[in-house]
């Protein structure tokens, strides 16, 4: 089983992934030798915030984004209407660390935004 968001491989048995906390595969189809996966994300702001920064990074990326992102992984999977949007997005090989750092400064605004509001909320 792998992790089509991380690529990391699980034994039999397991069924999703314990550092992305997305749904194992059986095999990731098509094999994109030049592109590395960068995240899963079932959050169109941030994608369209990542993508953004990414482009003005210039960091070459792709994605994939929809309700049937299962049947990209599993073509054979049968599925009884759309899922969970989510977007996977990749960047080219060599530019992992880039769109690492890009994606970690957006999760790290986002937090920070986030406990602004509680404390906003809170009247602290
Ligand atoms: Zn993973």
């Amino acid at each position: 089983m792998i992790c089509p968001s991380c690529g990391s491989e699980y034994r039999e048995g397991f069924t999703r992934c314990a550092d992305c906390d997305v749904d194992l595969v059986e095999s990731i189809v098509a094999e994109r030798e030049n592109l590395a996966p960068l995240t899963l994300e079932s959050s169109g702001e941030l994608v369209a915030e990542l993508t953004d920064r990414l482009e003005k990074a210039g960091v070459p990326y792709a994605i994939e984004a929809g309700t049937a992102l299962n049947l990209l992984d599993d073509p054979g999977a049968e599925i009884e209407g759309p899922e969970d949007w989510a977007a996977r997005v990749w960047v080219a090989k060599g530019f992992e660390e880039r769109g690492e750092r890009i994606l970690d400064q957006i999760r790290d605004a986002r937090r920070l935004e986030r406990e602004e509001q509680e404390r906003r909320r809170s009247g602290r």
